[in-house]
């Protein structure tokens, strides 16, 4: 069991009072987080790590993602939704290929880790992949194969989505968890929905789903069932267990309501709904009425970077610009959304917070470029500053991913060719059409 000492260090615990040390202390045994603040007088540490001043502060949290989607960045650019589905991805998604999953995977992890990222909750198909990816990489995730629940599912079958999810749920020392991933209520048949939430309760398994990104979508779930997507989700059950639900854009106040009374984690991905002018989430409502928000990048298809940092930022420009008032989301909020709120909605609530009994997750942030300077306010610095380059150092449960910006669990240059390879054999297939999106 390794011990280190952080010294000299300026602490972010993000904890619920926002406890900041200066040239504090941070004592680390083994996984876990000793003390916060001043060490022990008697910790005797392994290594003894001077920051001078450097923030220490929890990892982040990218609670939405399809990770492998790298293979797409930059593919279907200034397409609406429904061109960037049916003409570009659903195309490409046609020749995809476990070996792209895994590499592209892969790729997404080492710029995950660089970005100070500890853990992602996943949706995607292949995620046996995933699975290895996560293994190797030393970093936490949440995994939901997507299903539809109509026709061939894409390298599993739906009852084989059961035995996915008991066997990799809990692995890898705890850092894996899986779940459902019925892929929405405009793709998935509704008896399949229903199917799928009396499954997860019964079996004590989460859900991973979309819904309500766009108002088309909602307009169908009314026509369809005389109710709105959220409601429709919880009419059939789906909010019953750990439930996950990225987007839920265009929402109403009851949806609010029945979100908040649910504990449903809800996920924003600011960055795609920008460039795809998908509109803007009720955030600060929802956050008012205590639910848990999120964020997360979404694929690099949509939204081109795994940058949390970007995503925080867009996640509160985008609703002062909407509402005409700059006082919104203030202060370390943007930050509490993107460590602690993400690791809740995955299923880690002993990450997020720099606090004894906590994970040792945490990142070092290198807040001397000058980008930085002055450092008036280590929040704001930290919020509205920070680029994933400033990223120095990635522990996960008191293991270095990376240090001085070296990645030590993965192998970037093979990545690299890996994933060029892949990408390759992948471009060089013939394309048909993965699915329709079609929601009138
Ligand atoms: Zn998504």
């Amino acid at each position: 069991m390794t011990r280190y000492l952080f010294d000299n260090a300026t602490i972010v615990t993000l904890d619920p009072e926002d406890h900041i040390y200066d040239r504090g202390q941070l004592a680390i045994e083994g996984e876990t987080i000793l003390s916060v603040g001043r060490a022990p007088d008697d910790f005797q540490p392994d290594e003894r790590i001077d920051l001078g001043g450097r923030v220490v502060m929890p990892g982040l949290y990218n609670a939405h993602t399809h990770a492998a989607m790298t293979f797409a960045r930059g593919y279907a650019e200034d397409l609406p939704l429904e061109r960037w589905f049916n003409e570009r991805i659903w195309r490409l998604e046609s020749a995809l290929t476990p070996e792209i999953v895994y590499w592209g995977t892969a790729l997404a992890a080492v710029e995950m880790i660089r970005g100070g990222i500890v853990g992602f909750g996943d949706m995607y198909f292949h995620m046996d992949q995933v699975a290895r990816v996560v293994e190797e990489s030393g970093m936490r995730a949440t995994l939901a194969w997507t299903v539809f629940g109509q026709g061939e599912e894409v390298g599993i079958t739906v009852p084989e989505t059961v035995d996915f999810v008991h066997h990799h749920n809990g692995a890898a020392g705890g850092r894996l968890r899986a779940l459902f991933g019925p892929h929405s209520p405009y793709m998935c048949p509704d008896a399949f929905l229903a199917r799928t939430a009396a499954v997860a309760y019964r079996e004590g398994i989460g859900i991973h789903i979309h819904v309500a990104e766009t108002p088309e979508q909602v307009k169908l779930a009314w026509d369809q069932y005389d109710m709105s997507p959220v409601e429709l989700l919880g009419n059939r059950g789906l909010f019953e267990t750990h439930t996950i639900v990225a987007h839920a854009i265009h929402v109403n106040e009851v949806d609010i309501t029945t979100l908040a009374n649910k504990q449903v984690h809800v996920v924003q991905c600011p960055s795609t709904y920008l460039r795809y002018a998908m509109g803007v989430a009720p955030v600060p409502e929802m956050l008012a009425r205590g639910v848990n928000v999120a964020l997360g990048t979404d694929g690099a298809g949509s939204s081109v970077a795994l940058n949390m940092w970007r995503e925080m930022r867009l996640a509160v420009l985008m609703q002062r610009q909407a509402h005409g008032d700059p006082t919104l989301m203030p202060g370390s909020l943007p930050l509490h959304m993107a460590a602690a709120n993400g690791a809740r909605a995955l299923g880690f609530p002993q990450s997020g917070v720099l606090a004894p009994g906590n994970a040792a997750d945490l990142i070092v942030i290198d807040t001397t470029a000058p980008h930085f300077q002055p450092l008036h306010d280590v929040i704001a610095g930290l919020v509205w500053c920070t680029e994933p380059a400033d990223v120095r150092d990635v522990m996960v449960a008191g293991r270095w991913l990376m240090r001085d910006r070296n990645l030590l669990t993965l192998d970037e240059e093979a990545i690299l060719s890996g994933f060029r390879e892949a990408l390759s054999e992948m471009l060089g297939r013939p394309l048909g059409q993965f699915r329709t999106y079609d929601v009138g």
